[in-house]
């Protein structure tokens, strides 16, 4: 032993040791074709893999970058909704389940809200963070989604969502069923002012979520090779006992099957949403008029 801690341990730690350090974060590799992709471009590239053009996640806020223009976006503060409602416990508390996520995201729950423009025309954006309990679906996002639609009915302006989720937040039990009709209304309010909503699938895009708003949107587009449905797929092989057809629940299988409108890479996501709003509102002025501010900002980015 003495031999091994004493002089071979050290001696290694030594050639390490003379290596010139790497910054951590340098190289990111890609799942998907398990490449190493430099960082800084994979970010330019707004996480698309270079190589194979694998789509990785992106945060909420980032996703809001990515939409709107340059010059930025702002914020709104989201409404308050209940904490744990049932005192939720399994192995953690959900109140400590919660804190962990806010610490991790820095974000209040799994949605954000912003307005800005997209392409010089207004437009109102919530983005899920997956990040965020998987995106759960619990009052505070129910909540958020109805706020994004009032938001965009006071300012006239479209609404697109981009979701990415899990589904309904378990520790909220029957709370967070009762987001499903509530962000339907969120749809329908939009819908009574004729103004457009857009569904951004993201990967990946399940349960109770795929079951309410996410399929309501005048317009559905999924990121390609997003995993989007209900049940998973081996719940679904077990229950009608049949072996699923490769790619089922993908974004490309969906748009072939007509479940998706289209499918669009992310580099071309703001162009396309920009053509849309266009073609959805032509009518409406490049520059919209100075709209009431109806919620509290938390920042202008
Ligand atoms: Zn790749």
């Amino acid at each position: 032993m003495s031999w091994l801690t004493d002089y071979v341990r050290p001696k290694i730690r030594t050639l390490l040791g003379q290596r010139p350090d790497i910054p951590e974060n340098l190289w990111s590799q890609c799942l998907s074709c398990e490449q190493m992709v430099f960082t800084k471009e994979l970010e330019k590239n707004l996480r698309v893999c270079t190589h194979c053009g694998h789509h990785m996640r992106g945060t909420a806020l980032e996703r809001l970058a990515w939409t709107f223009d340059e010059d930025g976006f702002t914020r709104i503060e989201l409404p308050k909704a209940p904490a744990d409602p049932l005192s939720f416990r399994d192995q953690k508390r959900y109140s400590e389940r919660l804190r962990e996520a806010r610490a991790k995201t820095g974000l209040e729950d799994a949605l954000v809200v912003a307005h800005g423009t997209i392409a010089g025309q207004h437009a109102v954006v919530a983005a899920m963070e997956f990040g965020f309990m998987g995106g759960s679906m619990g009052a505070a996002v129910g909540e958020g989604i109805l706020a994004a639609a009032r938001l965009a009915v006071l300012q006239e302006a479209p609404l697109i969502v981009f979701t990415a989720s899990g589904g309904a937040r378990m520790q909220e039990g029957a709370v967070s069923l009762m987001q499903m009709p509530r962000t339907t209304i969120a749809a329908m309010l939009l819908k009574e002012a004729a103004l457009p909503f857009i569904v951004v699938l993201t990967d990946p895009t399940t349960g109770g979520v795929t079951a309410s708003f996410a399929m309501l949107g005048d317009i559905q587009i999924a990121e390609p090779g997003a995993l989007i449905g209900f049940a998973g797929a081996r719940v679904i092989e077990q229950t009608v006992r049949e072996t699923l057809p490769d790619g089922f629940q993908r974004a490309e299988y969906l748009h072939e099957h007509g479940i998706v409108d289209m499918v669009v890479r992310r580099t071309e996501m703001r162009e396309t949403l920009a053509r849309l709003i266009g073609l959805l509102r032509p009518h409406v002025a490049q520059v919209p008029a100075a709209a009431e501010e109806p919620l509290a900002v938390v920042e202008t980015v």
